[in-house]
Formats: structure tokens, sequence, C-alpha cells
């Protein structure tokens, strides 16, 4: 059944030269590298803090793309991890920071303190916060090719914000396809990849004091597929899927697989938080009952059900599966990546994953966050112009991070020359980008 529902008159309670709507590593991106040129620069999140997936979804530890020696993703990536690194106790401090870029214990996240270092550097950029607006409507200019206003739901009603260029940071595309843009969704048989509720268990004697050890995985995979057989495990996993943790008897696992639901759609992603903690009230049983060394353990916390895969906005260039096995270079590259192809099934058990020489990568161009039909909105966020497979690469958070940044210096570049986002030259992003920092050549 639909009902009518009247318009309302509404308060315009931001006018900026560039808003961001979402918070995650895109948004902060975006954010702070327009604010560093100095732009009025207004993000909108629906949460209470920034971060993204690693803040609200427990998602750690940020995946590597880089060589041997350093991260591809500066400056704001590379800024992001030395402000969470800050944030740790003495000693902590320096075993991190003495990790190798290729080790992941150097990339641990604890999800309070990357919203805190993300708020810093967004503060610090000066960059106008509104925690808890939540986009729900665009309005369009009258020939439909301008964002005139986004429309948010606060708890105050709706509101509007104005601003010469949009950057959609949202992860799911949401303003995009709000504004009308193409877009695609899924694999050819219209699957996402699986969401998944990530969760942290304290107390625990984990076997060989490294979750990465040969007899932690050898024991851990064997009671797996054991507590399998014994029916005790419904995810749909084909193993169990754990990183360290900062605290040495806390173990961090991302190895619930919630199938078959699609996060643009509200009912489904309500069912998705049921479902993926009905499959960790398992796992708690499981590492109990089976797992030496977790027979105390406790639940610390989950996130909510992380979204690797929704949308994919259509954009200017389409990045494939090909473009990133043999490394494809762009005049306008705007960040690198050799993180490799990463596709969870989205029906069931088995995961595709592809690896890359430390000292190969490809290039993401401008062109790929450069909507279709829309000439005052950039793609800042994991849901840019490419297939399945390019997107389980470029999705990590370090490469968003830069795909943001790309999106923000894109959007302040249009401000600062009176153009249109959609007209500006992505070979000159790149140039500016590398001033910035961000060493792509
Ligand atoms: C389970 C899981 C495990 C992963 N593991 C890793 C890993 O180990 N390492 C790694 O590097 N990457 C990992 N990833 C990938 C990575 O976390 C994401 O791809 C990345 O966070 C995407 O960044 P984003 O900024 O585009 O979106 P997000 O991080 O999702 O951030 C989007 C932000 O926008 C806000 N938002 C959304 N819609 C609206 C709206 N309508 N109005 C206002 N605000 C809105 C959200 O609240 C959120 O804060 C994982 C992802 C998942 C789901």
């Amino acid at each position: 059944m639909n009902i009518q529902w009247n318009q309302k008159t509404i308060p315009v309670i931001s006018d900026s030269e560039v808003a961001v709507i979402g918070a995650g590593p895109g948004g902060l991106g975006a954010a702070v590298m327009a604010g560093r040129r100095g732009r009025k620069v207004a993000l909108f999140e629906g949460s209470g803090r920034p971060g993204g997936a690693a803040a609200l979804c427990e998602v750690s530890p940020f995946m590597l793309s880089g060589d041997t020696e350093k991260f591809f993703d500066a400056p704001v990536f590379t800024g992001w991890l030395e402000r969470i690194i800050s944030y740790l106790p003495d000693g902590l401090q320096q075993k991190q920071a003495a990790a190798e870029c290729k080790d992941s214990s150097g990339r641990l996240i604890t999800p309070a303190i990357a919203a805190l270092a993300a708020e810093d550097m967004l503060l610090e950029a000066g960059v106008k916060l509104f925690y808890h607006f939540r986009l729900v409507d665009v309005i369009l200019s009258d020939d439909k090719e301008k964002i005139d206003y986004a429309v948010l739901h606060s708890k105050g009603g709706f509101a509007a914000a104005r601003a010469q260029v949009f950057i959609d940071s949202s992860g799911d595309g949401d303003l995009a396809a709000l504004a009308g843009c193409p877009f695609e969704y899924g694999d050819e048989m219209g699957g996402c990849q699986p969401m998944t509720t990530c969760f942290d268990m304290g107390d625990a004697e984990v076997l060989g004091g490294d979750v990465r050890c040969q007899e932690f995985q050898e024991v851990s995979q064997s009671c797996f597929a054991q507590a399998v057989r014994d029916g005790k495990l419904t995810s749909p996993r084909e193993n169990l899927l754990c990183f360290n943790a900062h605290d040495r008897h806390a173990v961090h696992f991302n190895t619930t697989r919630i199938i078959g639901l699609d996060a643009t759609d509200s009912l489904m992603r309500s069912e998705a938080e049921i479902t993926g903690r009905q499959q960790i009230r398992e796992y708690i049983k499981f590492l109990r009952e089976y797992m030496p060394g977790f027979e105390r353990s406790t639940l610390r916390t989950f996130g909510d059900a992380g979204v690797r895969e929704s949308r994919r906005i259509c954009g200017r260039s389409y990045l494939t599966r090909d473009d990133v096995n043999r490394c494809c270079r762009f005049p306008d590259g705007i960040a690198r990546c050799n993180y490799g192809i990463d596709i969870h099934n989205p029906r069931g058990k088995g995961t595709e994953v592809t690896y890359f020489k430390p000292e190969d990568y490809y290039e993401i161009p401008f062109a790929s966050l450069v909507p279709q039909k829309i000439t005052n909105l950039l793609i800042g966020s994991r849901c840019i112009s490419g297939d399945v497979a390019a997107h389980s690469s470029f999705r990590v958070m370090p490469t968003v991070c830069s795909i943001g940044q790309a999106a923000g210096v894109g959007a302040s570049l249009a401000v600062e020359n009176s153009l249109q986002a959609s007209d500006v030259d992505g070979s000159t992003v790149r140039r500016e980008l590398n001033i910035m920092g961000a060493q792509l050549d």
C-alpha cells in the first residue's frame, strides 16, 4: 500500500563550496583535502562519528596497498594511521609504528581510536561537521543536471544543504542514486558480496600468541571444520577468518557471512543485523566449546553489519578485472592500488583471492569518480565506476581514502576555477594531489 505524503517548508542549514555525504574513509579523504585547500566544506554523517566501517562496523586491520616499504595512500590515509598510532600507549605505539607496512600488526584498528583520529583531522582541516544528519533526498536544478540541495533528516526533522559541488562518500552511492545517476548492482546473477558482522572476543589465550602462527591456524581451522560437521555453525563460510587485536588476549573475527540481502533495502539490512548477530551467538558457543584457549573468552564488541558491495555508480570511465590484472596506468590516475581481487562468494562458501607482486600496481582514473548525468557531483567512496572484480580490489580502506582525497581535490578545483566538477581535468587533479603529498609520480 502507498500513501500520499505532504512536502514541507524546510530550513537551509548549510551553504558550502563543497558538501560531502558520509564520513567513512572516502569522506575523510574528500573533506580533509578540500578543507586543506581552504574550501568551505560541510560533512554530513548519518551516525554520530567519523571513520565509516572502521569506526561503526569494527573492520580491522587496514589492508595493505603499497610496496614493502611504504603505503601508496598518502597523505590522508598515512596521516590517519599516524594519528591512530599516536593514541596508543607507550610500547604499543612503538611496536605498531615499527612494524613494516607489509605486516598487518602495523595496521590494526581500534574503532574508537579510528573515530577520534579521523575527527582530529577533519577539525584541523576546518571542516564543518554535521553528525546525525542522514541524506534522504535531493532537489535538482530545473534542467536536472545539477544537485541544488541535499535533503537531510535529523531528530529536528528535515533540512536542506546547498553546495557548489557535492561528493558522494556514502559507500552505497545514496546521493548519486537519489540524483538519478545510472548505477550497477551485483554480478551477472544480481548478487553482491556478503555482508559481515565483525566481532572481538577477549579474555582468550591465543595459541602461539599470534593468530597468524601455524599452530593457531591449524588448530582453529580443524575445530571450525569439526563444528561445521557437528552442525553447530550455520555461517556459510569455508573457514574461520580472524585477525590479531592490540590486546594480546583478544581476537578480531571477520567470519560471519550474510548472503542474499540487499544493503540498499533497509528492511533487508535490518534482517542482516539479526542474521549476523545470530551467527555471533553460535561462534561464542563454538569458541568456548571447541577452541583451546577460548574456554573463558568473552564477547567484547561487535559492529553494525558491514557492507562490502552494493551500488557501483557508472562513470565516465569503467575499471575492469582486466585493467586490474594488466596493472593499467592512466594519465588521470589519481590512486595506486595493489590489493588483489577479493570476492567473497555472494551465494555461499568460497572466496576468490588474487595477489600482486609488491612492486606491481594499477591506477584508478579520475574519470571513474565522475558520474554520468549530474555535473556538480563526484564519487569519493567505494562505489566508483568499475566491475565486480575491480571493486573487490579498490574497496579497501587505504585505497578508498585516496579515492576520496581525489574527489576532494577535484571538487576544490571546480570551485577555484569556476568549472563544473564533471569538466575538471583529471591529470590536473593528479598533479595537485602530488603537490599535496600523494606521491603518484
Ligand atoms: C565486513 C567487512 C570487512 C572488511 N575488511 C576490510 C579490511 O580488513 N581492511 C580494509 O582496508 N577494508 C576492509 N573492508 C572494506 C572497507 O571497510 C570499505 O570498503 C570502506 O570502509 C569503504 O569506505 P567508504 O568511505 O566508501 O564507506 P563506509 O566506510 O561505509 O562509510 C560510509 C559512511 O557514510 C555514512 N552514510 C551512509 N549513507 C548515508 C546517508 N544516506 N546519509 C548520511 N551518511 C551516510 C555511513 O554512516 C558511513 O559513516 C571491509 C568491509 C567489510 C564490510
